[in-house]
């Protein structure tokens, strides 16, 4: 039985990242992997990859490309109050994302 890992964090999101070589950096959430519980985040936790010729001319070679991070090793960024985790709020019959710290809407 596969079990979805839930994260309030989405796409487009800005996070920190709060643990490992990129510790303290924040960047936008690019791909979510919710089976996984792993996302990754524009130009962090970068890892080098080789990459095969395409063709003869082609020679391929090593690119720097986003390696994904778990969802526990980063936190959303409040603009108003910094690294922050989401609650939720209701308005009306819908349930908005909102700063634990300061109630800011996401
Ligand atoms: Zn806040």
């Amino acid at each position: 039985m596969s079990t979805v890992v839930k994260t309030k964090i989405k796409k487009d999101d800005t996070v920190q990242i709060i643990a490992g070589k990129d510790k303290g950096k924040s960047g936008k959430v690019l791909r979510i992997d919710r089976k996984n519980g792993r996302l990754v985040v524009q130009g962090l936790n970068m890892v080098k990859k080789t990459v095969r010729p395409k063709n003869q001319q082609d020679k391929g070679g090593i690119i720097d490309i986003e390696a994904a991070i778990d969802t526990s090793n980063v936190m959303i960024i409040c603009k108003k109050c910094g690294p922050t985790r989401i609650g939720y709020k209701l308005d009306g019959d819908k349930k908005k994302r909102i700063c634990k710290k300061c109630g800011e809407t996401f």
